[in-house]
């Protein structure tokens, strides 16, 4: 057992008077996001109503979870903290170092050679510092979380922003950036804006081709990939009680799509069931007692709209199954209108690769009913005409998923099995067919789709949809083919029609591994040694950033103005740069590199204004800090979307960028920005982006007087001698300003642990 039931029964403890005591004191019904979050406000933080979308507000959550591209950055900055051993229980997951090329054995060996330096580092402070580790091929962050950790009620953060999966089984999960994790796993109080809830009502019922990823696919559309920025969203109704415990978790999984907070479903049969089955049936006998603190309040789903901020509702009876892409996951496509796109838009409709795994869809259920689709075409004659790959979503998904026959019918189609990991997903995938990056089709059961995401090539259009989506149309071979209305020709020449995909939620015979990869870190970790080589190129011991100056910016030159789309993958690409995790000198080379520059539309060329050269952007702010200059980072919406990688927060701070300008930020980054101690600012009037220059030089002044909701001026001093000034708005409060007067949160941390 690897799940610590002390801790639940001890959390579990006093529940429902606690609950009482906060509807009494915010005198209102409640949500289950609000049971959830203010049963977890931190010692000493008031019990009051805080304001949605306005307060600050100090929790203390049950565990901390790190995948091994973000856990290395996150225990540098944990050996930097002062502590000796965690506060709260945290495991480390080996998921995302492990390149997919030819199938799990033989990419293993090359994985655990090449990245054994740091594992062999994240294993170590595990020890020392008594963090769980998952080994390599354990499995993906989120799906183990799910299998082993996850329990209603419960609130945790992960260095991932898919940690929101664990919502599935009613835990408020919440990615974050890894010195958010530092100050959890030290026992300081976390802060997060206090969210608001979209309540999203599911009606009617799943059935045939439709899955649970088509509900967060189609809210995807409705929300936009910014739509749900600061707020969690709680699904409720009929439908929301009838999707499968893991269906939930890959709708909560992809809530990180739509830049919500997390997401989050009430504790209901499905959880208990799932709970059941792997091996949690004590924390199902103690939640079943609880069964009103997992639930929002009657009268909160009888007047949805009078306690959630918004209200959607989605008729899971009239739902079609949806395919959204490319480069973005929030172009959402109902099935029946994607052949119209193909021709529209002009995609490649020749689909080359259907994938299938990541921590959004690698269940049980989902593996089982994408292989009744590809048996179904076996019995049909029909062959698969895409190339498919799986990544099994864990150990225990794939040692049961082989035990009842299911892996079995992906291979007899030619199916590459791959390591329990990210693989493709996070660009981990050596796929020589497109060294020559020609215009292509892959459809995935991933959540994100951004350029250049999966294989590194700009010219493959990633659509993600469901598994058995995936098979259908890896079988067709064609991003166009409808499996609910289309047929297919079959080795014999006749006409065939795939039938609708079936497969249980739970395993029947229950699931069995023989070893799921976990180690318990030592009783006593004081005494092991953690070696971080100085030639090292994967890791490098961090050094503090330094406080700031107390004066204000002067005069600093543009480092890019970027327009468009950019993405944590942008600012801070994976794929090979992932290696480098753990070393900020070297990881810091790919800074940007993907951000389109606005005045020249490429990417990676930015003006260099003392030679007037084009050069790469980690080039020129090298150039600039060896002289003692620091930049100015402008951009569009949304900046940093995606993932909750810091380093595309540190990076810049490294390489003495001074401020980031832009029209709106994604959470995630935004507090990772402000946690490194880099001023985070956004255009109160957005046209003002207009008039940055490219030979700019740009002061930002009012820090010496820097304090909550009071902006700041951003002054252009244009090359032609004429002058700009205008304001800057910025969302520190004062602890975030101490943040910055610091040079950092942590060595704000450091202060106060040594005060
Ligand atoms: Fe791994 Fe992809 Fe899930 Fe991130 S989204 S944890 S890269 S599988």
């Amino acid at each position: 057992m690897v799940f610590d039931i002390d801790l639940i029964k001890h959390i579990y403890q006093h529940y429902p008077q606690k609950i009482d005591l906060i509807r009494q004191k915010i005198g209102k019904p409640l949500t289950l996001t609000e049971k959830i979050l203010y049963a977890h406000l931190a010692p000493g933080e008031e019990l009051k109503n805080y304001k949605r979308g306005e307060d600050y507000v100090n929790f203390a959550p049950d565990r901390v979870a790190m995948q091994d591209a973000t856990a290395q950055m996150a225990l540098l900055q944990l050996m930097n903290s002062g502590r000796d051993r965690v506060a709260v229980p945290s495991t480390v997951h080996c998921d995302h170092l492990i390149q997919a090329y030819k199938n799990a054995h033989d990419d293993l060996i090359i994985a655990e050679s090449n990245n054994q330096e740091v594992y062999q580092f994240l294993r170590d402070v595990s020890n020392k510092y008594g963090i769980g580790f998952w080994k390599p091929d354990a499995g993906i962050i989120h799906q183990v979380v799910l299998e082993n950790y996850a329990f209603p009620g419960g609130m945790m953060i992960g260095t991932d922003s898919h940690t929101p999966n664990a919502g599935g089984l009613s835990m408020i999960a919440i990615g974050v950036g890894g010195a958010d994790a530092v100050d959890v796993m030290a026992g300081m109080p976390w802060e997060l804006k206090m969210p608001k809830i979209i309540g999203v009502k599911l009606i009617g019922k799943l059935s045939g081709w439709v899955s649970p990823k088509d509900v967060i696919l189609k809210l995807a559309g409705i929300l936009t990939v910014k739509g749900a920025t600061n707020s969690i969203i709680e699904y409720f109704g009929e439908g929301a009680r009838s999707l499968s415990a893991t269906g939930k978790a890959t709708i909560c999984n992809m809530g990180a799509e739509v830049g919500a907070t997390t997401s989050i479903f009430a504790y209901s049969k499905k959880s208990a069931d799932y709970l059941a089955i792997t091996g949690r049936q004590e924390v199902v006998d103690l939640a079943n007692k609880l069964i009103d603190c997992f639930n929002p309040d009657s009268a909160v789903l009888d007047q949805p709209e009078k306690y959630y901020d918004q209200v959607i509702e989605i008729n899971l009876s009239e739902l079609e199954p949806y395919v959204n892409g490319p480069f973005t996951p929030d172009l959402a496509y109902p099935i029946s209108q994607l052949a119209t796109a193909v021709k529209e838009h002009n995609y490649p409709d020749n689909m080359e690769v259907g994938l299938i795994g990541s921590c959004t869809n690698s269940s049980y259920e989902d593996m089982m009913r994408a292989a009744s689709v590809i048996n179904n075409a076996n019995q049909l004659g029909l062959t698969v005409k895409a190339k498919l790959i799986i990544n099994p979503g864990s150990e225990q998904v794939k040692y049961t998923s082989k035990r009842d026959g299911i892996l079995n019918h992906f291979e007899q189609a030619g199916a590459a099995i791959m390591a329990n990991a990210c693989g493709p997903c996070i660009g981990q995938w050596r796929r020589d067919e497109v060294a020559d990056e020609h215009k292509n089709s892959i459809v995935t059961s991933f959540n994100r789709n951004f350029a250049k995401r999966n294989d590194g090539s700009p010219n493959t259009y990633a659509f993600v949809c469901s598994p058995e989506i995936v098979v259908a149309l890896s079988i067709a071979g064609k991003l166009s083919f409808n499996p609910l209305t289309d047929n297919l020709i079959n080795d014999k020449g006749q006409k065939v029609k795939l039938q609708e995909p079936s497969g249980d939620e739970l395993p029947k015979r229950g699931f069995e591994v023989d070893d799921a990869g976990y180690v318990a870190p030592i009783a006593d970790g004081s005494l092991v040694e953690v070696h971080i080589a100085t030639n090292s190129e994967r890791l490098q011991q961090l050094a503090p950033f330094s406080p700031w100056d107390g004066k204000d910016i002067i005069s600093q030159p543009l480092l890019i103005k970027a327009t468009g789309k950019c993405t944590t993958d942008h600012i801070s690409m994976a794929g090979k740069w992932l290696k480098f995790r753990g070393h900020l000198d070297n990881i810091s080379n790919n800074m940007l590199i993907g951000a389109i520059n606005a005045f020249n539309q490429k990417s990676n060329s930015v003006l260099d204004t003392q030679t007037g050269d084009y050069i790469e952007v980690p080039a020129l702010a090298r150039k600039l800090k060896a002289q003692g200059i620091g930049s100015i980072v402008i951009a569009e919406e949304n900046y940093g979307e995606g993932s909750s990688r810091e380093h595309a927060a540190m990076e810049p701070r490294f390489l003495n960028v001074k401020a980031i300008v832009v029209k709106s930020f994604a959470r995630i980054h935004e507090t990772n920005l402000k946690k490194q101690g880099m001023l985070a600012l956004t255009f109160v009037d957005k046209s003002d982006y207009d008039k940055i220059r490219e030979d700019d030089r740009i002061s930002i002044t009012g820090l010496t007087d820097f304090m909550p909701e009071k902006h700041l001026t951003l002054t252009l001093h244009h090359h032609d001698g004429t002058i700009d000034s205008f304001a800057v708005a910025h969302t520190y409060n004062q602890s975030q300003i101490d943040w910055f007067k610091a040079g950092s949160a942590l060595n704000k941390m450091k202060e106060q642990f040594n005060e």
